[in-house]
């Protein structure tokens, strides 16, 4: 099946996009002809991806950087706007796994890890993004959170209050920028079969069943099964669509 959006014109900004979902919603961006930056901090894999997006007819370019450092998000924006001259979509998805210990055994400095990656990259994006797409009138963002946003699971105590708070920070700045014609969303993936989902369920026969368990649907979800919400998202459909939480999990958390 095929919804065949058109973003002649555009230009998306996706962080993450050197693998799994950002990479897939890099690549069907591309094919409704939206320009891309791929934005992540693996050069290798942001440019393996501008491959994809070449092979499926579209504009992209790589650009490396860390989400969790203001300054390299700064520039990352200045280097999308040089190179296509101006910014209409943003997916901020960069993010990084839980790492298993209960909430009193979690490392300070993993703490920081979890938020500074999954919340602060967030914020920092947005607020370097939203000048520049406030400039064409207005646009839609739209920001990973997971099921973890909306539910706790057992060993992702920072994780979960990072993915909550990146839903109270969408919320937040969607009504701020509402009456402007700025769309800000959210959304949840539920078990989405991507190099995280890999490392989190260590990969092996067990690990994935263990995983799947957790799904009603009885299976894992595809990277482009999220690609596909975030684009509605960013589209004229979505025009009414401000400020939600849209949870993509194959029943997870129902
Ligand atoms: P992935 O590991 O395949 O991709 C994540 C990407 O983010 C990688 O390209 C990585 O290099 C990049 N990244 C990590 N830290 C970064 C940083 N500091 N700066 C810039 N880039 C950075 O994972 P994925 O499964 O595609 O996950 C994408 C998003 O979806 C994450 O925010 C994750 O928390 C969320 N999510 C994933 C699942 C799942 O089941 N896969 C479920 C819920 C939520």
């Amino acid at each position: 099946m095929s919804v065949n959006f058109d973003f002649t014109g555009k230009v998306a900004f996706i962080t993450g996009g050197g693998s799994g979902i950002g990479r897939s919603t890099a690549v069907e961006f591309a094919k409704a002809k939206a320009s891309v930056a791929v934005v992540g901090r693996t050069d290798s894999a942001n440019q393996e991806t501008v491959e994809l997006v070449q092979a499926a007819g579209g504009r992209a370019i790589a650009i490396n950087c860390d989400v969790s450092d203001e300054e390299q998000v700064k520039n990352a924006v200045n280097q999308a706007i040089n190179a296509f001259g101006r910014l209409d979509f943003a997916f901020n998805n960069a993010g990084i796994e839980p790492q298993g210990a209960p909430a009193a055994e979690v490392a300070t400095d993993e703490w920081n890890r979890q938020i500074s990656i999954n919340l602060t990259g967030v914020f920092f994006c947005m607020k370097h993004q939203i000048p520049e797409i406030l400039k064409q009138s207005g646009g839609a963002i739209v920001n990973t959170s997971s099921g973890a946003g909306v539910k706790g699971f057992p060993g992702a105590a920072a994780y979960c209050a990072s993915k909550f708070g990146v839903i109270g920070l969408s919320k937040a700045a969607a009504l701020d920028y509402a009456a402007q014609g700025l769309r800000v969303n959210v959304i949840c993936p539920g078990i989405i079969e991507t190099p995280m989902m890999d490392r989190f369920s260590g990969g092996t026969e067990e690990g994935r069943a263990a995983v799947i368990a957790q799904e009603p649907v009885g299976r894992m979800g595809r990277p482009e099964e999220i690609a596909g919400t975030v684009l509605w998202l960013c589209s004229d459909l979505a025009a009414f669509t401000i400020g939600t939480a849209v949870v993509v999990d194959g029943g997870q958390t129902v």
